[in-house]
């Protein structure tokens, strides 16, 4: 048997692992797509390393780009097989993967009106709008805890990985002459105690493990106060100075989250109404996922939907699909608060916002995830004096704040406990992938004082032989 590492590999994107069995049955966990500008990406995003035709099955972990991202195209290099996922990653794969084939065709028109200019023949996207909803008829959905046999040879189970809506961690089972071999990845993982989401399920006993390591060596924030934290700068900025309060956020997960923190907050009438905007149309469209995915939900928020039936609605909250409702925001004298996409606003209507009102003294940027290096957001929360914007030089006068506790990712420590139940004697060989070498390095060193033995931090494309 084999696994050979096709993505995600010393790196946070593109998650794509490719299992051999014996007998030559192929099945992929995940799909992503590398993300950045660099033209080295695209390469790898249009380079499978391996055969789609050859493929038998995909096993998707959940609904974030990084990890379904590249579906569309694999279909259209050949693959006819089955499509395993959750009933909500399915749903949310549908907006995200038509949102992202868009995105792929505007940018491309782009690229193609340059290379023009250079007497260059156009090149097509990686993949269009159509592609994406040719792919959704591939999808197979399968609940939480129960295995699913998918042949004599091969059955799996989803467990739930509290990371975002329909998130799993991921057992495969298989069979090689009366042998059981289980193979578990950890998809992305979650975190305890976190609003929406019930609490990531650990990992039951594997003979090889694939885990992410995003976060090994850091932490985040010790017991956030979500509900505390926001209901005081709401206070200072909209009430006391009549400012407003832009959050760049991602439409899946923190978004929704951010709005039931709202929502709680109104509803126990702990401040007074300001005006909220949700500014996005694919915030808008994953919401109503969330809405239809009661199955997922904890029992903190099944408790409060006793009282308030809408979660991710209250009266003073709008969300904006129109890109002239969305340009209106500009003219509001009011106090209000805008939740907007990206979350890491190097693209999207957030940055028009940012540019409106970074420098004013009343107002507030506030950001609720991670940023990458060379984004917008990251720049923005270095603090600088100046920050350019559009090509115009701009004056941050308004106040910057971090709150980090949205992360939808388990820290170094919640990794290790996500861990912890599993029999690090029956566990054979360990890999660490979806991470920087930095992070990966320092969750290694924890997982061998923690009596994990032969890990592994595999390379872009390195095949390893594991025994049945
Ligand atoms: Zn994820």
């Amino acid at each position: 048997m084999r696994i050979k590492f096709c993505g995600a590999a010393q790196t946070v994107t593109g998650s794509n692992h490719l299992i051999t069995t014996n007998s030559g049955t192929t099945i992929l966990l995940d799909c992503g797509l590398f993300q950045g500008r660099q033209a080295y990406i695209d390469q790898m995003n249009a380079n499978f390393l391996f055969d789609a035709k050859q493929i038998d099955y995909l096993i998707l972990s959940h609904a974030h780009i990084d990890h379904c991202g590249r579906i569309p195209f694999l279909i259209k290099q050949g693959f006819k097989g089955k499509i395993y996922c959750t009933s909500a990653t399915k749903d949310l794969c549908e907006i995200m993967l038509l949102d992202t084939a868009y995105i792929q065709e505007k940018d491309n028109e782009w690229y193609n009106e340059r290379r023009k200019r250079k007497g260059l023949d156009p090149i097509p996207p990686l993949y269009t709008v159509k592609d994406a909803e040719r792919c959704l008829k591939f999808f197979v959905t399968a609940e939480y805890e129960t295995v699913h046999r998918i042949n004599d040879e091969i059955s799996f189970q989803f467990r739930d990985a509290g990371h975002i809506l329909g998130s799993a961690s991921v057992v495969v089972f298989i069979q090689d002459r009366g042998k059981e071999t289980r193979i578990g990845f950890t998809g992305d993982i979650g975190r305890w105690d976190r609003p929406i989401l019930r609490d990531p399920e650990t990992m039951t006993d594997v003979d090889y493990l694939i885990t992410e390591s995003t976060y090994g060596g850091r932490t985040h924030q010790n017991e956030p106060d979500d509900e505390r934290e926001l209901t005081e700068l709401i206070q200072q900025i909209c009430i006391e100075k009549g400012g407003k309060i832009i959050i760049p956020a991602f439409s899946l997960g923190r978004t929704q989250e951010i709005v039931y923190v709202l929502d709680k907050i109104y509803h126990h009438h702990k401040l007074p109404r300001i005006q909220v905007y949700v500014d996005s149309p694919l915030s808008t469209n994953a919401t109503e996922i969330y809405r239809g995915h009661g199955e997922c939900f904890d029992e903190e928020i099944l408790k409060h939907i006793r009282t308030d039936p809408d979660p991710f609605g209250f009266g003073g909250l709008t969300y904006i699909q129109d890109v002239n409702e969305s340009k209106a925001l500009n003219t509001l004298r009011e106090p209000c608060i805008i939740i907007s996409a990206s979350g890491m606003a190097e693209a999207g209507r957030v940055v028009h916002h940012i540019r409106n009102n970074i420098e004013n003294d009343r107002n507030a940027i506030l950001f609720v995830g991670y940023c990458a290096e060379g984004t917008l957001g990251a720049r923005i929360r270095n603090k600088p004096e100046y920050i350019k914007i559009f090509g115009e030089e701009k004056k941050i006068r308004a106040r910057i704040e971090i709150m980090d506790s949205f992360s939808a990712h388990a820290d170094h420590d919640e990794i290790l406990r996500f861990l912890n139940p599993l029999d690090r004697k029956r566990i054979k060989k360990v890999f660490l992938v979806h991470g920087e070498q930095e992070a990966q390095q320092k969750l290694a060193d924890a997982m061998l004082a923690q009596g994990y033995s032969n890990i592994h931090i595999p390379n872009y494309g390195e095949a390893i032989d594991i025994d049945s």
